[in-house]
């Protein structure tokens, strides 16, 4: 049987997470199997090399896939070999329980994820139960779909968890602090929903706020340059903002959003600490404020993703500002880590 390289996660802990040698995977009955062609590297996947979010090993982990389909299992209809696709995330769920019933599979409590409990991405191949996969729209590239799954986090929080859509409720103006993949991709799903963007960063993030002047957003902070309070006071015209989406992952973003927001506002936390963090409860309370959480992505919100990409509404490619090969996986966590990139993308060697 032919091998792949795969980075694994070996064991439970900081670290352990290697390249090896696993066989190919072949489909079974109603799943495919598609060559990676990008998988990105999420903070998710920092967490788990840091050993704060839990996994289930040995597994390949890589989460953010999309490539060709090269193998297709019986009873398998609809799908040809050589279309390019990406795969859902959630792999199994217990299918009975109330948050199975209503969609949100990513709050089932047995939830099984790709590259996490199921080998994901950052390997050769990936083998997929055929619900899970959707075609890339034909000006997507691989590179590009690869980020549908963080734009469907985005999609589910934005859209779902707070429930901002261009027919129906927005805010007018919205702030997404940090300007990272995540927050860029944010920043693309609050203005297809009709809001008007205001975007905040600190110094570190000059070449971050380059590529949101890219992809058109004017309104842009150094919140250690500027004094936001009054600057998003004048740029709304007085109104200030009634949604923060916190996308740094870091206490100052959170108390930040926290300060900004207008009273009865909502700040929506996407992503994870892996540590508590000190937050200005008090502001919470006296101004009112409703603190979501969003996790994951569901199905509605794949569907949404593809649509928002396959319109042009959501540009993902600009975001990719690394593309390194798998064997170079740990210079390319480190890349992540140091933050300043945009989404650091891994490809398996052809062969
Ligand atoms: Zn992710
Ligand atoms: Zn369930």
């Amino acid at each position: 049987m032919a091998a792949m390289k795969a980075l694994v996660k070996t064991q439970t802990g900081p670290g352990n997470l290697e390249l090896r040698d696993v066989a190919d995977p072949t489909p079974g009955p109603g799943e495919v199997v598609f060559r990676v062609g990008a998988t990105g590297i999420c903070g998710t996947d920092l967490h788990i090399q840091d050993d704060e979010y839990v996994v289930v090993p040995p597994v390949t982990i890589g989460h953010e896939t999309a490539g060709t389909i090269v193998a297709i299992g019986a009873g398998v209809t609809g799908l040809s070999l050589g279309d390019r696709v990406t795969a859902q995330t959630t792999i199994s769920t217990c299918g009975s329980c109330s948050f199975c019933a209503s969609g949100l599979l990513n709050l089932c409590p047995q939830r099984r994820w790709l590259g996490g409990h199921v080998d994901g991405g950052f390997a050769g191949y990936v083998k997929v139960p055929v619900a899970n996969i959707l075609l890339l729209p034909p000006t997507v590239t691989i590179e590009a779909g690869a980020l549908t799954e963080p734009l469907a986090c985005c999609v589910h929080g934005i859209m779902e968890v707070i429930g901002m859509s261009k027919e129906g409720w927005h805010p007018p103006f919205t702030v997404v602090s940090g300007p990272g993949p995540i927050g860029l991709l944010c920043a693309q799903v609050a203005r297809a929903a009709g809001s008007v963007v205001i975007i905040l960063g600190t110094g570190a993030d000059a070449s971050r706020f380059a590529l949101a002047r890219q992809l058109g957003f004017e309104d842009l902070i150094d919140v250690t340059r500027e004094n936001v309070t009054d600057v998003i006071r004048e740029r709304t015209g007085g109104l200030g903002v009634d949604v923060a989406i916190e996308a740094a992952g870091a206490p100052s973003s959170l108390d930040g959003c926290l300060a900004l927001v207008n009273r009865r506002g909502t700040v929506l936390q996407i992503g994870l600490y892996g540590r508590p963090a000190p937050v200005s409860v008090d502001v919470l309370v006296l101004k009112e404020i409703t603190l979501r959480g969003t996790f994951s992505s569901t199905p509605s919100s794949w569907i949404t993703a593809i649509d928002l990409m396959g319109s042009g509404q959501v540009d993902t490619l600009p975001l990719v500002t690394q593309v390194r090969p798998l064997e170079d996986w740990s210079a390319g966590f480190d890349s992540a880590r140091a933050k300043g990139e945009g989404k650091i993308v891994l490809t398996p060697s052809e062969r």
